[in-house]
């Protein structure tokens, strides 16, 4: 396959055509950013490892049957995708209150939601992705009801089988971001899966193993993504 011209640059990724219509080549960049882009920086070695890591899971999925764009990996940064029509609709799926939620309902991070919280945000850098609904999206036409149906039951388990994957590595899945588009008419869930798009904490000491760490100055941000590899394919990753 051949990589032709770059069409996208966003601020995790670069996305190039192929000679193939149907599929994109994605090049994963180290570069950070927080807070809507007002905090930017660089994770050495974070294209590497979320490029790596999110095709883990990406393949894990689709053996659950976890319809995906995924296609191959290329080398240890870039992957091969399908190409989505991207669905302008961030799905969150939470277990533990964090981040945003916990601030905005002025709950303790770490409270327990006694089953998962699924909330949706309008992708737009403009507005901040505000936090959305089902009569948002229908309003906004931004998808059906039966692809909202589809992201929210996918969603869910995608929830069901990563928390209990990542339970047996000693991590909690404690909320992540997923992305969706459509294929040939078909939903697919898209973009990565991640430390930059999920909350990951250590079961046993409860330290974060996510991009909390770069937003909130951590510290050893490369060595927790890092150890996020090690965890899920018991492999150790030269940067
Ligand atoms: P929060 O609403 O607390 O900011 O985020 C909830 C979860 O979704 C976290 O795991 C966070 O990483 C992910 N998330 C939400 N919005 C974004 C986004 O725009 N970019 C990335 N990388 N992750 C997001």
């Amino acid at each position: 396959m051949q990589k032709l011209e770059m069409l996208y640059e966003g601020k995790a990724k670069k996305v190039y055509r192929t000679d193939n219509p149907d599929l994109l080549w994605v090049e994963y960049k180290d570069d950070a950013t927080a807070f809507n882009g007002e905090k930017k920086g660089t994770i050495v070695g974070k294209g590497v490892l979320n490029n790596l890591i999110s095709a883990h899971f990406f393949q894990m999925l689709a053996q659950e049957g976890v319809a995906n764009h995924f296609v191959e990996l290329i080398n240890e940064r870039e992957q091969i995708v399908k190409a989505l029509d991207i669905i302008q609709v961030e799905v969150i799926v939470r277990n533990l209150a964090a981040g945003s939620m916990a601030k905005r309902l002025g709950m303790e991070e770490g409270t327990d939601l006694g089953g998962p919280v699924v909330d949706y945000c309008y992708k737009s850098d403009e507005l901040g992705d505000p936090l959305i609904n089902d009569d948002h999206i229908r309003a906004l036409k931004l998808a059906t009801p039966e692809q909202v149906q589809t992201m929210r039951e996918t969603a869910l388990k995608v929830n069901q089988i990563l928390t209990e994957y990542m339970k047996g590595k000693n991590i909690i899945l404690v909320d992540y971001k997923l992305e969706f588009g459509i294929h040939k008419g078909q939903v697919l869930l898209g973009d990565e899966i991640s430390p930059d798009t999920c909350r990951f904490w250590d079961s046993r000491t409860m330290e974060k193993l996510d991009k909390d760490r770069f937003r909130r100055d951590l510290g050893q941000v490369e060595d927790a993504y890092k150890e996020v590899y090690r965890r899920l394919t018991g492999k150790e990753v030269n940067l």
